[in-house]
């Protein structure tokens, strides 16, 4: 019997379904609906995220929703249309090519959740291509948005991951896999594009204004709402993008369509924590030019946002000259914001309770230290709250991944200086308080691969133990211990392609 199109009462009536973004409608967006997915098998569902949605239940009602194998009663999936820039080009046709919206409800606490799929067949904007992902970028995506909140590093979340036997063509024959994904909005930088370079100024404010109400709705009777709006997402991005440094995670493909308008970590594909330090270490092993590197990542999220405030120009003045003036002005906020955030999360991560002139210093003396001797950065920070302020015994941990030691010991003297001169010299709750900003575990590739290599044959248990083991990244483990360690030397150089 098909039972798609019978929606499940007892599921239906536990949501509170409200259609907003899907009003826009055309020319912003195309009803799609997913294309079936055979065979499908549950390989983990995010019951905690379940939870915050009011989703209680995870029955093979829902399993079939998630798969893209039956509708969410009374929503119509769609599928938007953006653009963007591609490793610096200008690219004037992207879109959802395999992702669609499949429900946007209002969450037990009142907020804005909209769900999509990824991987569920192609679209209009699928580009000749299949609309599906692999499982094995899909685990990836969906271990790695969870470890990101769990960090507490602003992100789309991942809610279930379904996997089928269909064969899916990518530099080998792979499976295919679906992630749902949930965020209050998808809209991206792209989209803002897409209407400012093809002329089609006037589709601009129906989209601002939608991304208003829904998410600024303190600026929507404003008249200077369109800047306002504007300075807060060049600033959110700011932030998001200090974190992303201050926790060693490379991104991989800023492509501005790949940037969120809320701020928030999206589209994961060829990303990295990184193990070994280095300054520029480029994650994706399609970015054969470097651009999106570890230290590159700052000022390509300050590009992007140029790229944002040049869509947004109409909506700011009918005069060019002051559109272009007040531009300037947001585009300025980027960097002091940018900075604030990094170097207040760098003193946390020291454990310094404030910040002070010669901090900025310290860390990039530390940094430069780490990249030379190749020193594992999550371990490194880790560890650095053993040091202490009443005695010169080595830390234990730190020393060991250094190689350049009468730095490393002039860098440690200068440390307990600093910490001594703000009266840091509480090691207990210095340590305690520093254990809570630097994570003992993140999703390392090895581990990651690992999880694919099992589920891959079947064995959905290492994709399970990952979620369990980083929805807590802070906390001491015992029994994982194993998880906090480097990659062994055969797997530190894993490739990620944008494959996927
Ligand atoms: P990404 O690199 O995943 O951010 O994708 C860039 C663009 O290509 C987006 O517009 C995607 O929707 C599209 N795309 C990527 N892979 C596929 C695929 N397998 N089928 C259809 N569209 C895709
Ligand atoms: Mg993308």
């Amino acid at each position: 019997m098909d039972t798609s199109a019978v929606p499940d009462p007892a599921f239906h009536s536990a949501l509170s379904l409200d259609p907003c973004y899907a009003g826009l409608s055309a020319p912003y967006l195309t009803p799609v609906a997913p294309t079936p997915l055979p065979h499908p098998r549950l390989v983990h569902f995010n019951a905690p995220l379940a939870a915050e949605l009011g989703i209680d239940t995870g029955d093979q009602a829902l399993v079939d929703i998630l798969s893209g194998n039956r509708p969410w009663p009374a929503y119509a999936p769609v599928a938007s249309v953006y653009a963007g820039h591609q490793f610096g080009n200008w690219v004037s046709q992207l879109g959802d090519g395999r992702a669609l919206t499949i429900a946007e409800i209002r969450k037990p606490d009142g907020g804005r959740a909209e769900l999509q799929l990824k991987g569920a067949g192609p679209t209009p904007y699928s580009r000749g291509a299949d609309g599906r992902a692999v499982l094995r970028s899909s685990i990836r995506e969906y271990l790695c948005s969870e470890a990101m909140h769990a960090l507490g590093i602003p992100t789309t979340r991942s809610l279930s991951l379904v996997a089928s036997p269909e064969p899916v063509q990518r530099e080998t024959v792979e499976t295919a896999a679906v992630v749902c994904r949930v965020a209050p909005s998808f809209v991206r930088f792209g989209q803002f594009e897409f209407f400012y370079h093809r002329g089609q100024h006037a589709q601009l404010a129906p989209l601002a204004d939608h991304v208003i109400a829904a998410h600024f709705p303190h600026l929507a009777n404003e008249s200077d709402r369109y800047a306002r709006w504007l300075e807060d997402v060049v600033e959110r991005t700011a932030r998001l993008i200090a974190q992303w440094q201050t926790v060693g995670f490379c991104h991989g493909v800023m492509n501005t369509d790949n940037f969120s308008i809320l701020g928030l970590t999206l589209d994961y594909g060829p990303f990295g924590f990184m193990d070994a330090f280095r300054q520029h270490h480029v994650c994706n092993h399609s970015d054969y030019e470097g651009r999106y590197g570890y230290d590159s990542q700052p000022l390509i999220g300050q590009w992007n946002c140029s790229r944002l405030l040049q869509a947004a120009l109409p909506l700011l003045s009918d005069n060019q000259d002051e559109a272009a003036n007040i531009v300037t002005d947001i585009y300025e906020r980027y960097a002091p914001a940018y900075s604030r955030e990094a170097i207040r999360r760098w003193a946390d991560k020291l454990g310094l309770r404030e910040v002070r002139a010669g901090d900025t210093d310290l860390v990039s003396r530390l940094l430069t230290l780490l990249h030379r001797s190749k020193s594992d950065f999550t371990r490194t920070f880790r560890h650095l709250s053993r040091v202490r302020t009443d005695s010169d015994a080595p830390a234990t941990g730190v020393r060991e991944e250094i190689a350049e030691l009468a730095a490393f010991d002039a860098w440690v003297a200068d440390y307990r200086a600093r910490l001594r001169a703000e009266s840091n010299t509480d090691d207990a709750a210095r340590a305690a308080g520093m254990n809570r900003v630097n994570p003992k575990y993140v999703l390392r590739n090895h581990l990651a691969q690992a999880a694919i290599e099992r589920a891959e044959s079947g064995d959905d248990s290492e994709v399970a133990a990952l979620m369990r083991l980083l929805s807590r990244p802070y906390d001491e483990q015992p029994d994982m211990e194993r998880y906090a360690a480097a990659p062994p030397d055969e797997l530190r150089h894993l490739e990620i392609s944008c494959s996927s």
